[in-house]
């Protein structure tokens, strides 16, 4: 062995060993930090940020002005962007700065949070951020408020262990996006007029704490109205059967549209069906890359979201109005999905004679209610370095998935920030219903991903 090779060793196993020290530290810090975590995040659930789901309904303000002053508080600087109208919605960006020359990492959660439906039916108070049974309750507890705890906690373990970054870390709690105004006056507008893009992005969305959804289906949503002919309940029968000649009858007499309804449903589940068994997705899939052989069945879906039909109680139906909503792959255009479904439905439609001279309407509702998926490669350098965080954090491989909803990485995509998620709540635990509760272990384990993920992302000194 010549004398360099025998330093480079050295260096290498102390480099490792400094490695091992400060991560166990780290992980030791955030800990011990534990219930000042929980407290702050109680803190933020007992600020309720109401978002009604519709653009400029959003009550994010108290919580923002919370959050920031914490942030200042820690030596970031902080900045409130707002870009609504009256200026009241700030998005609260928070900059760490490195000393320059490293990747810079951003981390995403959204402040606001959906209504509270059945008040009653809570076992704990909806904005009272009780801990209870292992558990954080409260609505925003899993989404979003566990992340804007993680990502915060984040930084302040590395700040306490002393590190030192090459690269920024920018922490962003957002505005706006339970009704999809990331790309207007939330975290993609947000980060538009920012000069030095961050190089990769964590959108702290559910992910169970265990998956990292490097991807996302596109979704949008649609009405459909089919007309009948209401008339007295007591002419049904002329209406629906025929009658001896010269006795009016069928659609002389009315058109139950309801019942004309019917075939057009069954297509559309029967159309669901079809793509399940046909798009099928290792990613957008069940399980992951892991079952990369067994590919899933995806998430992409036809839902009826909500039927109203009927005229009047002594009638038969004059009208039915749908909502539904689709999930598809990216790759295809929202416009050429909707443009198959409404042939469809028009050939459907072409079977029966009223609706032939009565053809039902489609369309497509644009603005709040359309999004387009996101999309990071596998092999994308932060997902590979998500990996080895996640790894080092917990001992245990990530699963690289897909994200089953929508999500600001959307809006951050579109501005040139290669986006991903990875969150602590798990669905079923009362996200956008009752009784949300995040797992406070989830929260901890989260923590202590995105710190490493800043190590491994914006290069820390040694
Ligand atoms: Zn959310």
């Amino acid at each position: 062995l010549s004398l360099i090779s025998s330093y480079y060793i050295i260096c290498y196993i102390k480099k490792d060993k400094w490695d091992m020290e400060l991560r166990h530290l780290i992980t030791q810090i955030i800990e011990d930090n534990k219930s000042e975590l929980i407290g702050f995040l109680s803190d933020l659930i007992r600020i309720p940020s109401v978002n009604l789901g519709e653009p400029n309904t959003g009550n994010e303000q108290a919580v923002q002005t919370f959050i920031a002053s914490y942030l200042e508080k820690m030596g970031l600087d902080v900045a409130m962007k707002a870009y609504d109208e009256k200026r009241q919605r700030p998005n609260v960006l928070a900059h760490w700065h490195g000393k320059g020359g490293g990747e810079s990492l951003l981390i995403n959660a959204h402040a606001d949070v959906v209504p509270i439906n059945d008040p009653e039916k809570w076992t704990h108070e909806p904005f009272g951020g009780i801990v209870s049974e292992g558990r954080i309750w409260g609505r925003g507890a899993a989404d979003d408020k566990q992340g804007i705890a993680a990502m915060v906690f984040a930084v302040k373990a590395l700040q306490k262990a002393g590190v030192k970054l090459k690269g920024d870390v920018i922490l962003l709690s957002s505005v706006g996006e339970e009704s999809n105004e990331g790309g207007t006056l939330g975290a993609g507008r947000a980060m538009a007029d920012e000069l030095n893009k961050p190089t990769f992005a964590i959108v702290t969305e559910s992910t169970g704490g265990t998956d990292l959804d490097i991807e996302g289906p596109s979704l949008f949503f649609f009405e459909l109205i089919v007309n009948g002919k209401a008339v007295h309940i007591g002419d049904r029968n002329m209406a629906i059967y025929p009658q001896p000649r010269s006795i009016p009858c069928g659609n002389e007499c009315g058109a139950d549209a309801l019942q004309k309804t019917l075939p057009i449903l069954q297509m559309l589940y029967q159309k669901e069906r079809d793509w399940a068994l046909n798009w099928r997705d290792s990613i957008v899939g069940c399980g992951g890359l892991k079952t990369f052989d067994k590919k899933g069945v995806g998430v992409y879906s036809i839902n009826i979201c909500n039927i109203e039909g009927g005229t009047y109680l002594g009638s038969i139906p004059g009208k039915v109005r749908i909502l539904g909503s689709v999930f598809h792959p990216q790759d295809y255009s929202s416009t050429d999905i909707f443009k198959q479904l409404k042939q469809h439905v028009l050939a459907v439609a072409s079977t029966d004679s009223w609706l032939v001279s009565h053809p039902p309407q489609m369309q497509l509702l644009k603005n709040c209610h359309y999004w387009q998926g996101y999309k990071v490669l596998p092999d994308h350098p932060g997902v590979k370095a998500a990996e080895r965080a996640y790894q080092n954090a917990t001992g245990k491989p990530l699963n690289i998935s897909g994200f089953k909803a929508v999500c600001d990485a959307t809006y951050l995509q579109r501005v040139g920030i290669p986006s991903v998620v990875f969150g602590a709540g798990e669905s079923g635990f009362g996200v956008h219903g009752v009784d949300e509760s995040c797992s406070i272990e989830l929260i901890l384990r989260t923590c202590k991903f995105l710190a490493s993920m800043i190590l491994e992302w914006c290069n820390a000194d040694k």
